[in-house]
C-alpha cells in the first residue's frame, strides 16, 4: 500500500509562529495565562499547559501576569481591558490575521459595512469582529442569506475567515452582489490554507483512501475533510492514530493522508506508522 503524504500537511506559518511566541513567553516570564486555547489541537494545548502557560475563562487583576493572545487573533475590547487591568500582552495574533483586522477597519473607516464571510462561533470571526466600531454582518456559508439586513445595504466591503473555503465563498460573493450596489470583496483566504485546499482537490481522486488528521475543534482540519469527502466518499477524519480503523485499508492500493494546520508532525508519523503496520 502506498502512502502519500500532502507536502502541506501539518503546522502552518502562523501556528508555528504562535507556537514560538508560546514557548519563548513560558520560559521567559513568570504569569502566563492564554484566554482559550492558544490554537486548536489537544495535544499542542497539553504541551504549551506543560511548559507553565495557564488556560483561564476571564481576565482578572493583571498585575506582574502576561496574556497571549491566540493566533486566531482577539477584539479591541480584549486588548483594552486586559491592558486596563495591568497584564502585560504577549501578541500571537496570526500576521494574516492581523492584515484583515486591518482590511476590516480600513473599509469601515471608508463608509463600507463590514461583511465577514464565516462561523459565527469563531474566535477568528469574533476577533475580527470585534476590531470594529459598528456591528459586522456575519454570513455563515451554511446558512440562508439575510435578504432583509441586505436590502438596506448600500455599499459593504467583504472579508472571509482565513480558512474558509474558496468555492462556498466565491458563491456567497456573487450572490451578494445582487443585493448590494456597491461590492467589494477580498479574498483573505490565507496562503497556507489555499495551498492545502489546492492539494485536497487532488489527493482524494489520486488515492483509494483519504486520512485528514486533526482536532475535530479545527476549523481549517473541518474543510479539508469536506472537500475530501465530497470528491471521494472514503475519506476519514481522525484525531489521532487511535481513531484509525484496520477495516478501512483492506485491498487497496493508496492511501493519502493531510493534516490540519495546528496538527502536530509527531501525530502524523504515528498515524503513518500505524497504517503501515495494517499493510
Ligand atoms: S491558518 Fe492561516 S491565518 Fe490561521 S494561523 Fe495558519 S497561516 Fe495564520
Amino acid at each position: 500500500m502506498k502512502i502519500n503524504l500532502a507536502k502541506s500537511a501539518g503546522f502552518c506559518f502562523g501556528v508555528k509562529r504562535a507556537l514560538e511566541i508560546a514557548f519563548g513567553a513560558a520560559g521567559s516570564q513568570a504569569g502566563v495565562y492564554m484566554l482559550g486555547d492558544i490554537v486548536h489541537n489537544e495535544e499542542v494545548i497539553k504541551e504549551i499547559k506543560k511548559a507553565g502557560v495557564k488556560k483561564i475563562k476571564g481576565l482578572a487583576s493583571g498585575s506582574g501576569k502576561a496574556l497571549l493572545i491566540r493566533a486566531h487573533g482577539e477584539g479591541l475590547k480584549i486588548y483594552q481591558r486586559a491592558g486596563a487591568l495591568g497584564y502585560k500582552i504577549v501578541d500571537a495574533t496570526c500576521p494574516m490575521v492581523k492584515e484583515i483586522h486591518q482590511i476590516a477597519k480600513e473599509m469601515e473607516n471608508q463608509g463600507y459595512k463590514i461583511i465577514v464571510i464565516g462561523d459565527k462561533k469563531h474566535d477568528e470571526v469574533r476577533g475580527i469582529i470585534g476590531q470594529l466600531k459598528n456591528k459586522a454582518l456575519i454570513i455563515d456559508a451554511k446558512a440562508k442569506l439575510p435578504l432583509g439586513q441586505l436590502k438596506k445595504i448600500k455599499k459593504a466591503a467583504v472579508v472571509c475567515q482565513s480558512t474558509q473555503n474558496f468555492q462556498k465563498t466565491q458563491v456567497i460573493v456573487d450572490k451578494l452582489k445582487k443585493h448590494i450596489q456597491q461590492l467589494k470583496f477580498f479574498n483573505t483566504i490565507c496562503r497556507p490554507t489555499r495551498a492545502k485546499q489546492e492539494e485536497i482537490k487532488a489527493l482524494p481522486r489520486e488515492n483509494d483512501v483519504v486520512i485528514i488528521i486533526g482536532s475535530k475543534t479545527s476549523a481549517n482540519t473541518q474543510r479539508l475533510f469536506e472537500i475530501a469527502k465530497s470528491l471521494n466518499p472514503r475519506s476519514y477524519w481522525v484525531q489521532s492514530a487511535h481513531d484509525l480503523n484496520k477495516n478501512w485499508f483492506k485491498g487497496i492500493n493508496s492511501v493519502g493522508i493531510t493534516a490540519g494546520a495546528s496538527t502536530p508532525d509527531r501525530t502524523t508519523q504515528e498515524v503513518i506508522k500505524k497504517i503501515r503496520a495494517f499493510a
